[in-house]
């Protein structure tokens, strides 16, 4: 416990992001490569092995952005940690989410500090010799730790990894944080080869991005199919688009204690070439990584316009849409042309559309999402904040901007009617609600219990399988 609240002490006394362009003298120290020294610095108590190969000494072995070992160094030092006979090792593949992002709102410059910064948190957590860690390349990391460990104590390791690098980094005035996925391979249980092991490692990381990132994941031999699948669905989202392969399915929000349904959530599904309905939690996180997410975002927000018009001209009582937007979609000078060019071409009214933006925003206050937010009020749409309760973003989130509503994450909605403290705590997040004078909608509702629970705690909308599952705009 003692080390937990220590590591948490280093990261959150952290210095400001200014100070974090010069690299730490720890660091520095590694930038003229010398494999063998830097080897024995690396794990000393091993310092005795040599490579079998001779390094090259043309070839880089530190990475410029961060002074860790790079690529070439992780693979030799676990190709040469294998070779001398060790008994078990793991490998942590760390990989930032959404961190083109950064890139993106920043530029490249802010970009590299802000991995310098992931790097040094990670560096943090080496409390003994029987570490390795470094940047595999772009925004991956590789942690090599060694000597025996269990699942358990692999699992906290993770947590923690996860928690750290997701902690806000304060710089300029902002606060910006990153979350990461983790995928792990042991050795000799998983894979016997130090390529196979960070693949395998790598693979796996892809299964926690699958799960929303912010997680972290064990390699499974069933994975290896899946990662392939992946990649292939990368090619396969953009050509999804061009074939009509989307479409949108809706699910009711019921005022507390009524039937009455005047609004609904946009989920997009996408339907492909071999007729199988795919999940967005399954591609969402590929076309965001591939950027593709602009595009099929633009095609969520006309499609959902068109509905909610259509709805306005054949029922009695026109039906709001809520639309969820990604993180990267926030971030684009054009989002707010895009729904207003939506809007126009449907001849929607704003007053009938909520954009959703996640609370696990990765950047919590960069300018453009920030003035995207406001000119959204502004333009009269209404902005709800999703998963609320998952993210490290602050209550001040709410203040800052006008945000309607906020949609409490169904994590905290399973429990609350056997559990009192899960009670107490969506009690306390209701409360927040109200005292700003924001809608409260509860997600994941799904027995009546929790439906009578969440009406005496005040909550104005629910969300959920009780209510309604997502289904198509005919069947609703
Ligand atoms: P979300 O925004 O939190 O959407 C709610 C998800 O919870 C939906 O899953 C919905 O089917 C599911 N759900 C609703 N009620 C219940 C319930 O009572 N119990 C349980 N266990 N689950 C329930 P879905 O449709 O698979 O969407 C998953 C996520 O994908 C969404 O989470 C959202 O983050 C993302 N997503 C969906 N459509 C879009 C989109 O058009 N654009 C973007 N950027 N993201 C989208
Ligand atoms: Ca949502
Ligand atoms: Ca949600």
């Amino acid at each position: 416990m003692g080390k937990t609240a220590q590591q948490v002490d280093l990261v959150r006394n952290e210095p400001r992001y200014s100070h974090l362009a010069t690299p730490s003298l720890a660091l520095v120290q590694k930038q003229s490569p010398d494999y063998s020294s830097s080897h024995a610095l690396l794990h000393p108590q091993h310092s005795n092995i040599s490579f079998a190969v001779r390094p090259d000494r043309s070839v880089s072995y530190f990475d410029p952005v961060t002074s860790l070992p790079n690529r070439n160094h992780i693979f030799g030092a676990l190709d040469e940690m294998i070779v001398s006979g060790v008994d078990d090792c793991a490998v942590l593949f760390v990989d930032l989410d959404n961190f083109r992002r950064i890139n993106n709102s920043f530029g490249h410059e802010k970009g590299d500090s802000l991995l310098l910064a992931a790097g040094r948190r990670l560096q943090r957590f080496v409390t003994d010799q029987e570490w390795i860690v470094g940047r595999f390349g772009g925004d991956e990391f590789v942690v090599v730790v060694h000597g025996k460990r269990d699942r358990t104590t692999l699992n906290a390791l993770a947590e923690q990894l996860v928690l750290e690098l997701a902690y806000p980094h304060q710089f300029e005035g902002l606060s910006v944080s990153v979350t990461a996925s983790i995928g792990i391979a042991c050795f000799p249980g998983d894979a016997t080869e130090a390529g196979e092991l960070i693949q395998y490692a790598h693979t796996a990381m892809y299964a926690a991005k699958g799960m929303g990132g912010q997680g972290y994941r064990h390699f499974r031999q069933n994975m290896a199919a899946h990662a392939a699948e992946s990649l292939l669905i990368e090619g396969r989202l953009r050509q999804a688009l061009e074939s009509n392969e989307f479409s949108l399915v809706f699910q009711p929000i019921a005022r507390a204690g009524s039937n009455e349904i005047h609004i609904v959530e946009a989920l997009l599904r996408w339907t492909n070439n071999r007729n199988e309905i795919v999940d967005p939690d399954q591609f969402i996180p590929v076309a965001e990584e591939s950027g593709l997410i602009r595009d099929i975002g633009r095609w969520v927000l006309q499609e959902a316009c068109q509905q909610a018009s259509q709805w306005r001209r054949t029922r009695a009582t026109p039906i709001v849409v809520s639309v969820n937007a990604s993180p990267l979609q926030l971030a684009n000078p054009k989002f707010c042309d895009d729904v207003q060019a939506a809007m126009d071409a449907a001849g929607l009214p704003p007053d009938l559309l909520v954009i959703e933006m996640t609370e696990r925003m990765m950047v919590e206050e960069d300018a453009i999402t920030s003035a995207n937010i406001r000119r959204l009020t502004e333009m009269g749409v209404r902005v709800a904040l999703d998963d609320f309760g998952t993210g490290y973003s602050s209550l001040s989130y709410l203040t800052r901007y006008q945000i309607q509503s906020i949609k409490i994450d169904r994590s905290f909605i399973g429990n609350i009617e056997f559990d009192l403290r899960a009670r107490a705590l969506v009690q306390a997040i209701i409360g927040i609600g109200k005292s700003l004078d924001v809608r409260m909608v509860a997600e994941g509702v799904e027995s009546q219990g929790q439906a009578a629970v969440l009406e005496s705690l005040g909550c104005d909308y629910l969300q959920g399988y009780l209510i309604g599952r997502p289904v198509s705009a005919e069947a609703l």
